[in-house]
């Protein structure tokens, strides 16, 4: 499969990983929007948001919580933000959910 999230999963292209266990990675994203950007991937391939089924309930729940412990360990406990684009319109540009984690500076609402 042609999917880039799945090739950093595999170790076939190269990221600044921050943690990793058997369900989740976490790498700084290459494009970092916030002095800390990280990004929490699951190892399974799920296009979009949308595609979660009921049976990825504990993994979705195991992404957030693994968000906020990093974004902890990230010096991010003044406040952080996490997002998920889902599909295009809404800018998802690689289609393998991911957690977005940003932190360490001030966050404008509502989001562009
Ligand atoms: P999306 O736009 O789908 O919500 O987020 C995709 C994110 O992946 C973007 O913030 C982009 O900078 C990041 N990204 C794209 N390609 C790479 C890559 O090869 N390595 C890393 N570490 N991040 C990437
Ligand atoms: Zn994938």
């Amino acid at each position: 499969m042609d999917c880039l999230f799945c090739k950093i999963v595999a170790g076939e292209i190269p990221s600044r990983k921050l943690y990793e266990d058997e369900h989740v990675i976490a790498f700084y994203d290459i494009a970092p929007q916030a002095p800390v950007h990280f990004l929490v991937v699951p190892r399974k391939h799920i296009a979009t948001l949308d595609d979660l089924q009921e049976e990825d309930k504990p993994l979705a729940g195991h992404i957030l919580y693994t968000a906020q412990r990093l974004a902890r360990e990230q010096g991010c406990e003044e406040g952080f933000r996490v997002v998920m684009n889902c599909r295009e319109p809404a800018g998802q540009s690689v289609f393998h959910i991911h957690m977005h984690v940003l932190g360490q500076r001030r966050m404008a609402w509502p989001p562009g």
